[in-house]
């Protein structure tokens, strides 16, 4: 399989050269060349390393890591996604992505990236540096699947005061190859960053560069397969395809889904739950794509204004109409989160971090018949407990911590503050 940019430049790279650079040099994102067309009936649907390794094979078809897929595949995702059923019928579920290492679905695509780089590298006479700007679990994550990889640098960049303490651990507590940059801005100044250092020919020239946000095609990859392995679990249920209601920011959890609906996964509806940073809603509605500063909200891990993976939906359906039946989409108010997360306890006895919720609120602001037509799956994308400042007082009882977190907590933090240009970017990273 090869892979193209979106910006349209004629080169076409294979997946291992397409995951190391992270970014087209056009500027682009990389995409499929073509669909391939997958037999979901021949699919197993668990466990998850299996559906990955047969879901993946076509899109590593002909690269040099394609033998070691399924080695991959079990080494990253040794961790379960279990679907919890909010009725009796089974009409509306959740799914549970957050029993990785650090307790949010990010594991999933930075495991899986960290597995595949770390092979690619191991005999690379540079030092590969990949840079990460987080809204708060994107870095955790990737630090924690990349820390002690021999002949691999993490420089992760998360918005001042604006990722919650956990969260804050999560960045800081590694040390060794793994360093956090505070910088003096919001995301969307720390994604420009990451892109602006993939211009600048100083930082190019240090040593190798790549990235691991969802811009990178090893992330996203890997992340189409929860939403295969599940849409197969509820078709084979229940005889009906999955809709899915995914709590949104950059967007590269959403376009995973597209991508498994398009390569034949039984998916039917694709609702990308915003909170207030409404790009994405507005452009369903206008047609006009106007990016613009992202706004805090108690869903800080969807606070992006300029969504990147837009441009691969939008590169998947040129028109609008046709994004428009492929997609649709919601935005919540921050004051219709701890109502929502209060609501889910007290219904159900389920704890919903504030990304969680804003999917369990897009639900409940479907129609009546909506919801009793489709088979609904509310994707959780983080362990309340990251988010406890918020979640405690809303349920008023205590999260308590899983274990993978309590064990970061004895762990000493540093971070660095930088100014949001790229000149202190280059200055600091030596
Ligand atoms: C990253 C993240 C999201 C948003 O996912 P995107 O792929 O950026 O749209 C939602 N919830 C949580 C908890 C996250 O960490």
């Amino acid at each position: 399989m090869a892979y193209r940019s979106t910006r349209g430049s004629a080169t076409h790279v294979l997946f291992s050269a397409a995951i190391t650079q992270g970014l087209a040099r056009d500027g682009g994102l990389f995409v499929p060349v073509r669909w391939p067309a997958i037999d979901a009936s021949a699919l197993q649907s668990a466990p998850l390393s299996a559906v990955a390794s047969e879901l993946l094979a076509s899109f590593l078809e002909g690269d040099a890591l394609a033998p070691q897929l399924s080695t991959i595949a079990t080494e990253a995702f040794n961790f379960p996604a279990p679907l919890r059923p909010l009725d009796a019928d089974g009409r509306v579920s959740v799914l549970e992505l957050f029993h990785g290492p650090t307790a949010a679905f990010k594991d999933f695509g930075a495991r899986f990236l960290a597995s595949c780089l770390t092979r690619l590298r191991a005999n690379a006479s540079r030092r590969l540096r990949i840079l990460v700007a987080t809204s708060g679990d994107t870095g955790g994550a990737v630090a924690a699947a990349f820390h002690d990889k021999p002949g691999i640098e993490v420089v992760v960049l998360y918005p001042k005061g604006l990722v919650s303490p956990l969260q804050e651990r999560q960045l800081t507590c590694w040390g060794g190859n793994v360093r956090a940059f505070a910088v003096r801005g919001t995301f969307d100044d720390c994604q420009r960053l990451v892109k602006a250092a993939f211009r600048d020919e100083a930082i190019q020239a240090a040593c190798d560069l790549s990235s691991a946000n969802s811009i990178n095609l090893g992330r996203l990859l890997p992340q189409m397969t929860y939403f295969a392995a599940t849409s197969l679990e509820v078709l084979r249920a229940h005889g009906e395809p999955a809709s899915f209601i995914v709590p949104s920011g950059n967007l590269g959890h959403a376009t995973a889904c597209a991508w498994a609906k398009r390569v034949g996964m039984p998916i039917d509806r694709i609702v990308l739950a915003h909170n207030v940073n409404r790009t994405m809603p507005d452009f369903l509605i206008s047609g006009d794509w106007a990016p613009r500063p992202s706004i805090a909200t108690p869903a800080s891990a969807m606070d992006v204004g300029d969504p990147s993976n837009a441009e691969r939906l939008r590169d998947m359906f040129p028109n609008l109409a046709s994004l428009r039946q492929a997609v649709s989409a919601v935005s919540v108010e921050s004051e219709a989160i701890a109502p929502r997360i209060r609501a889910g306890y007290a219904a159900h006895g389920q704890i919903w971090c504030p990304h969680t919720a804003v999917a369990a609120e897009a639900y409940a602001r479907l129609s009546g018949n909506e919801r009793v037509s489709k088979r609904w799956v509310l994707a959780a994308t983080a362990h309340p407990a990251k988010f406890r400042e918020i979640v405690e007082p809303a349920i008023g009882a205590t999260v308590p911590l899983p274990r993978s977190l309590a064990a970061l907590m004895d762990r000493p933090t540093a971070s660095t503050d930088i100014e949001p240009d790229i000149a202190a970017l280059r200055a600091s990273l030596g």
